[in-house]
Parts: structure tokens; sequence; C-alpha cells
């Protein structure tokens, strides 16, 4: 089907109480995880596009892949920008027959945040798009840790990883959350959609082991009433049981990730752990075959074990079964064994 805008999807899972999961287009195999993955779990999905696919794949490469998924899929799919830099890459974006956008004017001052993006809405919504903005920042692992202390953190246990990092990193990302005074005027002030609010979150960590800020996250619903978005999710701790199996002890203004689309959270969006499942499939992969010649037997498993991560993170968000009818994968899969 066609693509669709992300306003009607996250209206809805804001009604519903449920999550759509937004992940990144950044090559062909991660496309199709993300599609098989949304076909089979029969739920609406997000493919974003980031900086970083911009710079590798093209603008154009990026927008043709998942256009050309989208129109074979049984399931709603958004075409989204991820982190927008200015007015001018929304515009171009718009045009390149994005479904939905995002300015991320976080590192400016709140007025020319406010600024930039109400331009933005006005634009997007003269053709019927919405526009999700950045209010606080959310912050990147790398803010807080060099490439040898992550690797010398990632060697130790979960528990003490996250203890350290939140006497490293703690009290700026509290400092760094979205203030829900703001946040009203900010909402009224631009006209957006849908807010990326920090939440307590980091981008680009390597396990789901960090809190969200549970009373942020409920002062913000209060205060805006939008959809909201947790970006840097991989990180996040996904259930209670998650916590509890790896010592992970939640402080009570604290909440994990399925709390936190219970709470308010109706889109989240996931990249790093797509990426390390895509990695882990094909390095298992090669190590098993190092005289492999056909890279497509090493990309396949990668796609295979990013595709079940997906299908995980969309059944935790009470995402799956939300579309009716049957997959178009399994459809054509019956076809060709007929
Ligand atoms: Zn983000």
């Amino acid at each position: 089907m066609p693509l669709v805008t992300s306003n009607e999807l996250l209206l809805e899972a804001q009604r519903e109480g449920y999550a759509i999961g937004a992940f990144n287009a950044n090559n062909m195999e991660c496309v199709k995880a993300v599609i098989e993955a949304a076909e089979e779990e029969r739920a609406p999905v997000i493919l974003q596009v980031s900086q970083g696919a911009i710079k590798y794949a093209g603008l154009q490469m990026a927008t043709e892949m998942v256009k050309t998924v989208a129109e074979e899929a049984s399931v709603p799919v958004v075409l989204h920008l991820d982190h927008g830099t200015s007015f001018l890459q929304n515009v171009q974006c718009l045009h390149a027959g994005f479904t939905s956008l995002m300015y991320d004017g976080s590192a400016e001052p709140l007025g020319k945040n406010m600024e930039v993006s109400a331009k933005i809405c006005e634009i997007a919504h003269a053709v019927g798009l919405p526009v999700e903005a950045e209010l606080g920042k959310i912050p990147k692992i790398e803010d807080y840790v060099t490439a040898e202390e992550a690797d010398d953190l990632r060697a130790r246990p979960e528990p003490e990883q996250v203890r350290i990092l939140r006497e490293k990193a703690g009290p700026n990302v509290e400092e760094l959350m979205a203030d829900p005074s703001q946040a009203q005027r900010f909402v009224e002030g631009t006209g957006i959609d849908s807010l990326a609010a920090a939440v307590g979150s980091i981008h680009g960590m390597w396990a789901d082991s960090w809190p969200l800020r549970r009373d942020r996250i409920e002062e913000l619903r209060k205060a805006t009433n939008l959809p909201l978005v947790c970006h840097g999710s991989s990180g996040v701790i996904r259930t209670r049981a998650d916590a509890e199996e790896k010592g992970i002890e939640l402080k009570p203004n604290e909440c994990t990730l399925e709390e936190a689309v219970q709470i308010g959270i109706c889109k989240v969006n996931v990249a790093t752990a797509v990426s390390m499942a895509f990695l882990k499939g094909a390095w298992d992969a090669w190590q098993e075959r190092l005289n492999e010649k056909d890279l497509r037997k090493i990309l396949l498993p990668g796609l295979q074990s990013a595709k079940e991560l997906v299908r995980g993170y969309m059944r935790l968000f009470s995402c799956s079964g939300r579309v009716s009818g049957t997959s178009a994968v399994a459809a054509s899969e019956v076809k060709h064994a007929e």
C-alpha cells in the first residue's frame, strides 16, 4: 500500500495505549528486516531516515528503498525524517515524498527552536504532513564516555555499567530533560504533532539497561496531550522482569520501556539495537563459514537476526496484531510453495 502519514497512526496508538516502532532505514537488508517483521506481526511501522543514513546511502536511495517496500507491504508504513537538521532539509524531504518530518533544534536556543519548528509545521501542514520536534536534549553516549571507556564499561556486569553511568552521565541527563512548563508553550507556539522530549534516555547505548523517568513522561503527557516520542530506546531497560533478571534496580521515579508506553510514549525509536542484531547475525554466519564467497549468505542471517529483534520490540509495544489481514510475505511464501 502507499506510504501513510504518522499522524493517524500515532493518534490511534495514543488512544489505545500502545506505541509504533520506528526503525532506521540504513541499508536494504535492515529495511527488509523491518518490513518483514511488521508483516509477520501485523503491525503498522515507521521507517526513518537518519542523518547518518543520508550520508551513507544518499537521500534518494534511502527514500526509494522505503517507498519500494511500502508499496508491496500489506501493513501501513510511514517514511519519517529522523533528527532533521534544518528548514531546508525538511523541505527537501517533503519534496522527496516523506510522510512525516522532524526538526531537531535542541542545540539552538528555545526561541530559535520554536521559530524553525513552527515554520516547518506551516509548510508541512499545508500538504497534510505531521511534524515531530525535540524539546530538551537527548544526549548520546559519546557525550559521556570515550571509545576506550565504553570498551571497558562493556566488559563489566550490567548493574555495574549502570552504576558507573549514573555517576558519569546521570546529573547531566537530568539537566537536559524537557521542562514540562516549557513544553506546553512549545507545543502551542509551534503546532507540532508529536514531541520528542528528553525523558532520561541516551542515544547509542549498546545494551538495554538504562531506565526512563516516569515522572517526567507523566508531566509532559499532562502538559501537552501530544503523542510522545522516545529516542535512544535501544539502551532502555525493556521490562521489570528484565531489570530483576539483570539485577538492575530502578528508582521510584523511573520506569521501563514497557511502562513508558503504557503512560504515554506512542513512538519508540530503535536504531542501535537493530544495527547490533544485524551485525551479530552476519558475524556468526561468517564465523561458521569463513570461506563463503556469496555475501548474501552472510547478510541474510543478519537480516533474520534484525527481524527477530524488531518483532520482539513490536510485541513489547503492544503494536502486534493491530492490522487485520494476512502477511504479504506469508502469502508469497505459500505461492512459492505451490
Ligand atoms: Zn534520536
